[in-house]
């Protein structure tokens, strides 16, 4: 499948597609569960993304920026619940087995060279 390189254009700026980060997603860790990702230019008070559960869709809140890392954190979530069985067992969506889960992606998406950032950079050099 081509992927989109269209960004979204909002009145906080441009953003890339829903289909560019289902891309980057997917070459951190090929999920088994289908899920939907929408890019959306609002920006609410408390969060920057969200993962609605029985949907298995991931929305991103575009203003908020750190787009790459709140992907990761939703898709942690949809990871956690249709492979993990968190739901099952009565995991709390932020508790330690959502934790290793988003550990393991972000440790992938860096050691991958897909999640770039100075900040990370500055970590690994010291
Ligand atoms: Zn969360």
């Amino acid at each position: 499948m081509a992927i989109k390189k269209c960004s979204l254009r909002t009145m906080y700026g441009d953003y890339p597609s829903a289909d560019y980060f289902k891309d980057f997603l997917h070459k951190i860790y090929p999920c088994k569960e289908p899920f939907e990702l929408l890019v959306v230019d609002k920006k609410p008070k408390t969060r920057a993304g969200v993962y609605i559960y029985d949907a298995h869709r991931i929305r991103i809140y575009a203003p908020w920026g750190h787009l790459k890392e709140t992907a990761i954190h939703e898709y942690a979530h949809h990871i956690h619940y249709t492979e993990c069985g968190s739901k099952a067992h009565g995991e709390r969506p932020h508790g330690p087995q959502f934790w290793e889960i988003y550990g393991a992606l972000m440790c992938v998406a860096v050691q991958k060279g897909l999640y770039v950032e100075e900040r990370v950079e500055k970590i690994a050099k010291f």
